[in-house]
């Protein structure tokens, strides 16, 4: 590390830099109450206590921080004995949760070396474990402050601010990298993204979230390990989808990730689509979920992962239920549920949807057909269904991407929620093409006997 930084900036850099409280824009003023007791607690009971991470990184560039991480020399279970509401968690990297209600403050043990560990320590096997792959399965080694910073994945990530003295220690010329606003990762490139894996999806979404450039040599190696992503659990997976699409930065994550042949890692039935005939569709409607997702977050409006997942699979779902309806006997509804299946089967395969997310998927997807159905009562059922708005929202976006048919029956549902009853009895009754229409207009095509004029 201390070579690379070396050679970056042609000079002998020792490090750690250390910033003094009087150059640096880190302030407790800033720092969440909660992280505040933590980093008190622990330096009480003569631990060191350092805020690490996003919050040190983004307070450095004038943003709210979205949560606060500590880094210290105690153990996991000194930690778990200073706190009553202490959370041991994760086994491939253990750490604390001080709980506080809804938040979280994430509290983990310096990490050290795995080799240097392995020659002193044989017991190893059960605190340090890696894949054939070069993946590191377990990281609980624990060592010094600066083999921690070596651990952490990006310069700009590798800067300690500490409550003893104010300081920020800066172990990888991080400051400078926020000041040329360069993410690069810290040691070997390809090692690194060798360990974990995920390190790619995250250069991305820092890159887009801080509105940063990703360096060369950081970038480099992504197209040729991408794969390596398939090693990653699909559980891990859909954090990561999370953190990427409902963040506010979707559509940015969306483009970058595919530039990088990431994103067919994550929904490869997407990728696949996007390659296809109706790519020019689907990357107009996803994009427009997208856009829609990411202003709604930006408004501080609530959003669910559900609809997104729904949009992103909608096309393709289309796609597989016609192939199987011209190629087998199936119903429209067995067809419909067979390729559900199929797809969503395959998704999970990738990232894994929870089950409070899959059904409002399957509700979203089945209300489209619904929202087409609307003789005799039908209309008022749709209406009522819990998830009709989400059904509807997802309607009006098909409308603006489709247009025709589609844009019609949304702007019908837009002004039957309007409508007086008298007048929603008219629209049911004028509907256009409805089943019920079609089979009327079927029955008056069969001769009939002529009928004695009514009186
Ligand atoms: P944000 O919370 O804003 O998304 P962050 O940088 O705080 O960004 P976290 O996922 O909260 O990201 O992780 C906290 C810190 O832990 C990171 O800044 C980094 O130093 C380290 N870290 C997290 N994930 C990894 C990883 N996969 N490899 C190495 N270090 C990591
Ligand atoms: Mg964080």
């Amino acid at each position: 590390m201390k070579k690379d930084a070396a050679e970056r900036s042609n000079t002998s850099t020792d490090f750690p830099i250390v910033i003094p409280r009087d150059q640096h824009s880190v302030s407790r003023k800033y720092i969440s109450e909660n992280a505040l007791k933590v980093l008190y607690r622990l330096q009480k009971s003569g631990f060191d206590a350092y805020l690490v991470g996003g919050g040190v990184r983004d307070m450095l560039l004038g943003i709210k921080p979205k949560d606060f991480d500590i880094a210290t020399n105690a153990t996991p279970e000194q930690i778990k004995s200073l706190f009553r509401n202490c959370r041991l968690i994760g086994r491939r990297f253990r750490l604390a949760h001080i709980v506080f209600g809804r938040d979280i403050i994430e509290v983990a043990t310096f990490r050290g070396h795995h080799d240097s560990a392995s020659d002193k320590d044989k017991s190893c096997k059960k605190t340090s474990k890696q894949s054939e792959h070069g993946m590191l399965l377990r990281d609980n080694i624990y060592g010094s402050i600066d083999e921690d910073a070596e651990r952490r994945d990006f310069t700009i990530n590798a800067l300690y601010y500490s409550i003893a003295d104010f300081n920020i220690y800066d172990f990888a010329d991080g400051v400078e990298d926020i000041k040329q606003r360069t993410i690069r990762l810290i040691g070997d490139p390809e090692t690194r993204y060798r360990e974990d894996p995920v390190r790619m999806l995250r250069a991305v979404r820092f890159a887009t979230k801080l509105d940063m450039t990703i360096s060369e040599e950081t970038a480099s190696p992504i197209y040729a390990l991408s794969d390596l992503l398939a090693n990653i659990p699909p559980a891990r997976m859909f954090e990561e989808f999370l953190k990427l699409f409902i963040s506010g930065k979707a559509v940015a994550n969306f483009n970058m990730l595919r530039e990088f042949n990431l994103f067919e890692h994550l929904f490869p039935i997407v990728e696949q689509a996007l390659q296809g005939e109706q790519a020019a569709q689907l990357e107009q409607f996803v994009v427009l979920a997208m856009s829609n997702t990411d202003e709604r977050i930006n408004n501080d409006l609530r959003v669910t992962p559900a609809f997104l997942l729904a949009a992103f699979l909608w096309y393709p779902l289309s796609q597989r239920i016609a192939a199987l309806r011209d190629s087998t006997q199936l119903t429209p509804q067995d067809a419909f549920f067979a390729a559900l299946n199929e797809v969503m089967s395959e998704q999970q395969r990738s990232i894994a949807v929870p089950k409070r997310f899959q059904a409002p998927m399957k509700d979203i997807w089945v209300l489209q057909d619904k929202l087409n159905r609307r003789e005799g009562k039908k209309a008022y059922k749709t209406l009522e269904h819990p998830k009709f708005r989400a059904g509807y929202d997802f309607l009006l976006l098909r409308g603006e991407i489709e247009g025709g048919d589609t844009a019609q029956l949304a702007k019908w549902w837009t002004e039957f929620q309007e409508a007086s009853p008298e007048l929603q009895q008219m629209m049911i009754k004028a509907v256009p093409n409805s089943r019920g229409s079609r089979r009327t207009v079927r029955k008056r095509r069969k001769p009939r006997k002529p009928k004695a004029p009514a009186q």
